[in-house]
C-alpha cells in the first residue's frame, strides 16, 4: 500500500493481471483479482470512492474505502490503472441490471496508476445525448477553432475508439472478415496477396500515384482494385482466389466514400454467373449469421438493369417499399398539356410516382423544395397533382382535362389522398430525379425499416456508358467485363446496346458489390477496347501483358468484389462506413490525427525527381 501513484515505466511492478473487468460474475465472489484498465468514471459517496474500471471486456465497479479513497484523486478519468481487490456481491438493491457485471463489485485492497491521463478532449463513453464536446458548442482542450465533432473524433481517434460502440464495431468487423475467410477456405479458395505498387487498374476513378525513385519521371499507381492480378491468377491456374484487398481510388468523396477501402475480392475459373451468385449468396448468409446472428434467405431475387432504372429510377433499388415509378409517356403523347405532350414528341419520357396520403402530407413549400432538388439533378422540373375528394389540385390543373387526369391517376395506381409527382425529360434525368423523389418520400413516410433486409441482384447491365468525349465509350463496370455472347456482333455496330455478363449485389438501396464474367479470349478483349475507342497503342502499352496472358491458355473465369466497409456498417447498424474503419479519413481525404497528406522534405522530392509547382508551402 501507499505506493507511488504517478505512472512510471515499471508501474506494473510485480503485479500480474488476472483477467478482464467485464468478465466478473457472481460466481467469482470471494476471488482475489488484479485488474488493469482505464478509469471510465469516478464518484465519491460518503467517504467511499466508486470507480468504473473499463477494459476491452467491459466495465466493473471498483470500491475504494478508507485510505484508498483518500488517494483516489489520482484516479483521473481515462488514466490507466491497476487494481488489486476481492470480488464481492453488491449489497441488496444496488445491483445494476444494465451491466453484465452489475451484480458484483471489486473491493480494492490497493491500486497503482500505471499512466495518468490528461482530461480527454472528447467523450469516451456512449451515454445517450453525449456528443463530442465541440459539437455541443464548447471549445475544449485540443480543439482548433471551428473543428467539428467529427474532425475532433478523428483527431483523437485513439480516444474515440475507446468508446464501447467503436470497440463493438471493430470486433464485429473482425468476426465478419473471419467468417469470410472461413467460408471461402472451406470451399477451396486460396487467399493470395497482389501488389499495391503497380500500374493503373481502371475502375473509373483517378489513380493515386507513387513516384519511382529508381526511375525518375515514372510512377507506380496504387490499385483501384486487384482486377488484373486476380485474372492473371486464373491464367496461372489457381482456379479459386480471394483476398481481403485494399483498394485506392482518388475520387471526390461525396457520399460515404473513403480514398482507400477494403473489399472481399474473389475470382473463379470455369464458372457461369450463376456460380458466382450462388457462392456470394452463401457468403452473405454466413456473414450475417456469424457476425450479426441474423438468418437471411437465399437465393436473392434478380432484376434486369433496365427494369430497375425504369421502376425505381436507379440500378440499386431499395425494395423495402413500393412507391414504384410508372412510365406514362404513351398516355400523354399528343396531350393538350404542353409540358408532357412536347416531351413525348421530342422522344423524351414522362414518368411519375404516387405518394399515398401525400396530398395532405406535402406542403407547397415541400413541393417547391423537391422541385429545386430535381432541377439540381438535371431534370427540367416537377409537376405535381394532388388527387383529392374535391378533384385534382395542381398548378397545371387548368391545362388538364379530367380524362387525362383520370388516366394518369389510374396509371400510377393513385388512390384518393395521394400526391402524384411527375418528371418529363430525357430518360436518364427523369429516372434519376424520380429515383431521388422515391427515396425522399420513403423517408418522409417512414418506410425504411433498418431490420428489413432486401437483397437483390441487378443483372444484364449495358457493357458501356457514355465516355468523357463523344468518340469514347466508358465501361459500365470495367473494360475486362465480357459481353453477353449473343450481343457480340453489336460490338462493332451498336455498342451501346451490348449487354454485359455483369451483376451487382444490392441491399436496401446500397450497392454491396459487383462483378462479372471476364473476357478470356484476346480477340474479344481487343474488340471491347476498340468499341470503347481506345487507341491500339494505348491498349498495347497499358494492357499488353494481359492480352499476352490471354493467349497462353487463359481459362474462362469470372468473379466479384464486395465492400467490406459497407457490409460491416450495415451489420453494425451504422450509417457511415467511418464508424467501422479504425482510422478513416475526412470527406476531404485528410487524416486529422497524422495531418496526412503532409508536406515532405525538399530532399525527398529531389531524390524522386519531383518538382512541385504549387508554391513553397506545399513542399516546405
Ligand atoms: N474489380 C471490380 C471492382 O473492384 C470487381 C470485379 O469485377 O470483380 O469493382
Amino acid at each position: 500500500m501507499g505506493e507511488t501513484n504517478s505512472g512510471s515505466p515499471e508501474a506494473m511492478g510485480d503485479w500480474v493481471r488476472t483477467g478482464g473487468s467485464g468478465e466478473l460474475r457472481p460466481a467469482d465472489a470471494g476471488r482475489d483479482v488484479t485488474l488493469m484498465g482505464w478509469v471510465a468514471r469516478r464518484r465519491e459517496h460518503g467517504g467511499v470512492t466508486f470507480v468504473d474500471l473499463r477494459d476491452r471486456s467491459g466495465v466493473v465497479q471498483v470500491v475504494l474505502a478508507g485510505e484508498l479513497s483518500g488517494r483516489a484523486g489520482d484516479l483521473r478519468v481515462e488514466s490507466v490503472v491497476a487494481v488489486r481487490g476481492t470480488v464481492g456481491l453488491r449489497p441488496e438493491g444496488l445491483s445494476n441490471p444494465a451491466l453484465p457485471t452489475g451484480e458484483v463489485e471489486v473491493r480494492a485492497l490497493d491500486f497503482r496508476v500505471l499512466n495518468p491521463a490528461r482530461t480527454p478532449p472528447i467523450y469516451t463513453d456512449d451515454a445517450p445525448g453525449r456528443v463530442p464536446v465541440s459539437e455541443a458548442g464548447r471549445t475544449v482542450d485540443g480543439a482548433e477553432p471551428g473543428e467539428t465533432g467529427e474532425v475532433l473524433r478523428l483527431r483523437y481517434r485513439y480516444l474515440d475508439l475507446r468508446r464501447p460502440r467503436m470497440q463493438r464495431n471493430l470486433a464485429l468487423r473482425h468476426r465478419m472478415v473471419k467468417a469470410v475467410r472461413d467460408y471461402l477456405d472451406e470451399l477451396g479458395f486460396l487467399e493470395i496477396e497482389t501488389p499495391n505498387l503497380t500500374r493503373s487498374t481502371p475502375e473509373g476513378a483517378r489513380d493515386y500515384l507513387v513516384p519511382a525513385r529508381n526511375a525518375p519521371g515514372r510512377f507506380y499507381a496504387l490499385p483501384q482494385s486487384p482486377q488484373l492480378f486476380k485474372q492473371l491468377l486464373m491464367v496461372a491456374g489457381f482456379e479459386r482466389y480471394f483476398q481481403i484487398a485494399r483498394c485506392f481510388r482518388d475520387e471526390d468523396l461525396r457520399a460515404d466514400r473513403q480514398p482507400e477501402f477494403t473489399q472481399i475480392d474473389v475470382e473463379m475459373s470455369f464458372v457461369t454467373p450463376a456460380d458466382v451468385l450462388q457462392l456470394t449468396e452463401g457468403l452473405m448468409v454466413r456473414v450475417w449469421r456469424e457476425a450479426a446472428g441474423v438468418e437471411i434467405k437465399a437465393p436473392f431475387p434478380r432484376m434486369d438493369y433496365d427494369e430497375a432504372v425504369l421502376r425505381y429510377g436507379t440500378d440499386k433499388p431499395d425494395l423495402r417499399f413500393g412507391l414504384e415509378i410508372s412510365d406514362v409517356t404513351e398516355l400523354v403523347g399528343g396531350s393538350e398539356f404542353r409540358v408532357f405532350g412536347e416531351a413525348a414528341a421530342r422522344g423524351e419520357v414522362v414518368r411519375g410516382l404516387a405518394v399515398p396520403g401525400g396530398a395532405g402530407l406535402l406542403s407547397r413549400k415541400d413541393l417547391d423544395g423537391l422541385t429545386e432538388q430535381v432541377k439540381a439533378m438535371g431534370a427540367p422540373g416537377l409537376v405535381w397533382m394532388a388527387f383529392e375528394a374535391a378533384g385534382v389540385r395542381s398548378p397545371v390543373a387548368k391545362h388538364l382535362s379530367s380524362d387525362v387526369a383520370e388516366t394518369l391517376r389510374r396509371a400510377l395506381g393513385a388512390q384518393e389522398g395521394a400526391m402524384a409527382l411527375f418528371v418529363a425529360g430525357p430518360s436518364d434525368a427523369a429516372a434519376a430525379a424520380l429515383g431521388h423523389l422515391r427515396l425522399e418520400m420513403a423517408g418522409k413516410l417512414g418506410l425504411t425499416r433498418p431490420g428489413d433486409l432486401r437483397f437483390l441482384w441487378v443483372v444484364n447491365y449495358p457493357l458501356f456508358e457514355a465516355g468523357d468525349t463523344p468518340e469514347r465509350l466508358a465501361a459500365k463496370h470495367h473494360p475486362f467485363t465480357a459481353p453477353v455472347a449473343s450481343d457480340l456482333p453489336l460490338l462493332e455496330t451498336q455498342p451501346a446496346r451490348v449487354r454485359a455478363r455483369a451483376y451487382d449485389l444490392v441491399l436496401n438501396g446500397t450497392e454491396l458489390g459487383g462483378g462479372s464474367i471476364r473476357n478470356h479470349v484476346r480477340d474479344v478483349q481487343e474488340r471491347v477496347f476498340r468499341a470503347m475507342g481506345v487507341p491500339e497503342e494505348e491498349v498495347r502499352a497499358k494492357f499488353g501483358f494481359l492480352l499476352d496472358a490471354l493467349e497462353y491458355g487463359a481459362p474462362p473465369h469470372g468473379g466479384i468484389a464486395l465492400g467490406v466497409d459497407r457490409i460491416a456498417a450495415m451489420l453494425a447498424g451504422e450509417d457511415s462506413i467511418r464508424e467501422v474503419i479504425a482510422f478513416p479519413k475526412t470527406a476531404s481525404a485528410a487524416c486529422p490525427m497524422t495531418q496526412a497528406p503532409a508536406p515532405v522534405d525538399p530532399g525527398q522530392l529531389e531524390e524522386l525527381g519531383v518538382r512541385v509547382d504549387a508554391g513553397p508551402e506545399r513542399v516546405g
